[in-house]
């Protein structure tokens, strides 16, 4: 891949909203209307509030609508660089679609069973203490009212100190909540399939409290009869939203495959097709190997599909070759560290092998202020805080996709360029060099017979 660094990328400005200087060349407003530019800079479409589809400066139309509703304009005559190439679509279009079973965190909740020694918990009212909170110091069996039972050796949680030996039974809750910062403990659920899931337990405030000084628990889980087991179990672990990704590239579009399931469903929840493997980026390997056939598929029924002409007068805007060609593209994202260029460069050679059409997405080509370890989710939560509208997010993250694209055929563009210069170089094992033939094909030469 070429190299593209923070620094080029400072201010490609590949969108940003109007403003002072640079007022709505459709409404003339300085707030509230968006400007894209593709990567050459050249300003290609505005997001216009409060233009209506015909009062537009002559040389602008309407092209539709943004979710949000405001009006899409483009310059006339401005049309997305449109590819002729066996692999990549022509026009970088995604195709969001709402997707389902996006899950969400939960609080952990312990229940009073689990009462041990070091939790937090509340008294039911009419205790002393009221709301106070208390920490089981010890857990004994006692007498209350002359019954046996288990008894809660308490002691107060503020600084007024105190301790209260009680019947277990008064206690109401065990809190895992902190009482000083209200930061939680909770859990969110990755479901592979309906017997196998991932289980990630976190607190809010990302505290090292799990083995090893992690800020986080991820394990496997598999259902054995109606119970839920901790491991990974005897079946194999599918990829993670796996049919939402077979799917789409049965319909010939883009498909992420990205590191973690957090990222995952990041894209998923901007109605994106996006997967990833069970167990961490060294099991990659698995996202080309169970998405091959399915890529190998679509292109069967591409060449399957009759040639359908096209006539020159036809709508422009009309893609002919969608109708007829599927094109699916395997957009690789790993994360901007080296685990995830292993990841993305691991994921380059299967592709290649299986003849998968893929991309890789360099994270700071995508974003210039990607933190160190970022992924899909740190970008998506900077466009949002930014105010960016899922439109403008996903038209970003069209033009990244472009761009990576432009800067893979300029790589291999270039070592066609290399090949013509008849320098040695070494291919299979030999020396020597590739000749170009009276038709233009390039062929092999030994230095040595
Ligand atoms: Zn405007």
């Amino acid at each position: 891949m070429v190299a593209v660094t923070s620094a080029d990328n400072q201010d490609s400005g590949q969108s940003r909203p109007v403003s002072a200087s640079e007022p709505c060349l459709i409404c003339a407003h300085t707030d509230w209307c968006f400007q894209v530019f593709d990567f050459k800079g050249d300003l290609s479409k505005i997001i216009c509030g409060r233009a209506q589809p015909g009062d537009t400066p002559d040389d602008w139309e309407c092209s539709g609508n943004a979710k949000d509703g405001r009006n899409i304009f483009v310059k006339k005559g401005y049309r997305r660089k449109r590819r002729k190439n066996r692999q990549y679509p022509e026009l970088i279009r995604l195709a969001p679609s709402p997707q389902t079973n996006i899950p969400g965190w939960q609080n952990v909740v312990v229940p009073l069973e689990q009462l041990s020694k070091g939790h937090t918990v509340r008294l039911k009212p009419g205790n002393p203490g009221g709301e106070a909170l208390y920490e089981v110091k010890k857990l004994e069996l006692g007498k209350r009212s002359g019954a046996n039972c288990l008894v809660a050796i308490l002691s107060a949680k503020d600084s007024l100190g105190g301790t209260l030996e009680i019947a277990a039974s008064e206690i109401q809750e065990i809190v895992t909540s902190d009482p000083d910062t209200g930061a939680r403990e909770q859990f969110i659920e990755y479901y592979y399939s309906e017997e196998l899931k991932v289980v990630r337990t976190q607190w809010s405030d990302r505290r090292l409290v799990y083995p090893g000084k992690k800020n986080k628990k991820v394990r496997p889980w598999h259902q054995v009869g109606d119970s839920w087991t901790e491991g990974k179990g005897k079946r194999e672990f599918p990829l993670y939203r796996e049919s939402d990704a077979k799917s789409a590239i049965r319909r010939g579009e883009m498909v992420f495959a990205v590191a973690g399931e957090q990222a995952a469903d990041t894209l998923a929840g901007l109605g994106l097709a996006a997967t990833t493997n069970q167990g961490g980026e060294t099991g990659a390997s698995q996202i080309a190997l169970d998405l091959a056939p399915i890529f190998q598929e679509a292109a069967i029924s591409s060449k399957a599909a009759p040639e359908v002409m096209f006539d020159a007068e036809q709508e422009p805007e009309v893609e002919p070759s969608e109708h007829n060609v599927l094109k699916p593209l395997l957009v690789i994202w790993g994360d901007n560290d080296p685990k995830g260029s292993d990841f993305a460069n691991e994921l380059h050679k299967l592709c290649l092998t299986h003849r998968i059409p893929h991309v890789i997405l360099d994270p700071l080509l995508v974003w210039s202020g990607m933190p160190k370890k970022g992924d899909c989710k740190d970008w998506v939560d900077w466009c949002r805080s930014q105010s960016m509208s899922d439109e403008e997010i996903l038209i970003r993250l069209e033009l990244a996709i472009e761009a990576a694209i432009d800067s893979a055929e300029e790589d291999s563009q270039y070592r066609l360029q290399r090949n013509n210069w008849n320098a040695p170089t070494s291919w299979k094992g030999e020396i020597g060099k590739w000749i170009q033939s009276k038709e233009g094909n390039p062929y092999w030469q030994p230095c040595c017979n």
